[in-house]
């Protein structure tokens, strides 16, 4: 059985189904969903999530080829020019925090764990530039262990939806990790997460298109769709 919420509670039976019927309704309107970034290692989906922050996976795929030709392997980008990183990572956006977190990250990938990237959550997180949320999205996708990432985009639908009540990333994960069980966890948060850019916007939610209307509790969500409440 799933642990309790963060506050301590247990979901109900009906919570549990409507959650459920969230993932039920975004499996059929994305079916097939794994992250857009091009890598071919773990190290190389490491870097690549670190600079996918505040920018499009297409944005970043441009920059991977020519990082990744000129820094084949941890060992050389720990050793790596800032500058010279920072010139082809540029165009990401945040060039010089994101430069020296894949930089300090490969430093400790090669001086911690002989150049290999650890497949536990405890060992990732203590990477530099690497926080729950990239370490998630590196379990779940290439090793496959159950981990939930939670982001701007998760923890804005899922309060919305009325999931969670949390504001704390780690809380969230901890109410969803109650709702769902373990064998869901890793196919949640790319589907939150598209939903949340093509649906669920902070701005501009299209709630008059929302298959999830009807199982969402945020109030404002009869006004942007331009109906009233039953
Ligand atoms: S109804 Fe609106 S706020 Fe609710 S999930 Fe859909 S788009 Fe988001």
């Amino acid at each position: 059985m799933p642990g309790p919420r963060a506050d301590g509670t247990t979901p109900t039976a009906s919570e549990r189904g409507k959650a459920r019927a969230v993932l039920n309704r975004l499996r059929q309107r994305y079916p097939d969903i794994g992250t857009a970034l091009d890598y071919e290692s773990p190290w190389q989906l490491l870097v690549v999530t670190i600079l996918s922050a505040q920018t499009t996976d297409e944005n970043v795929n441009k920059v991977a080829p020519a990082l990744f030709e000129r820094y084949p392997e941890p060992a050389d980008l720990a050793e790596a020019d800032r500058e010279e990183v920072e010139g082809i990572v540029y165009s990401t956006g945040f060039y010089r925090q994101k430069s020296e977190s894949i930089i300090r990250m490969s430093q400790d990938i090669v001086d911690h764990h002989g150049g290999e990237v650890p497949k536990d959550m405890d060992h990732l997180v203590e990477l530099r530039g690497v926080g729950r949320k990239t370490a998630s999205v590196v379990l779940a996708e290439v090793w496959d262990v159950p981990a939930i990432a939670v982001d701007t985009h998760v923890k804005r639908v899922t309060r919305r939806l009325g999931l969670t009540e949390e504001e704390d990333p780690v809380a969230i994960e901890t109410d969803l990790r109650s709702l769902y069980p373990r064998k869901d966890w890793s196919e949640l948060s790319m589907r939150f997460i598209q939903f949340g850019r093509d649906i669920c916007e902070a701005r501009k939610p299209l709630c008059g298109a929302c298959e999830l209307f009807s199982l969402c509790e945020w109030p404002n969500r009869f006004e942007r769709a331009g109906k009233t409440p039953d």
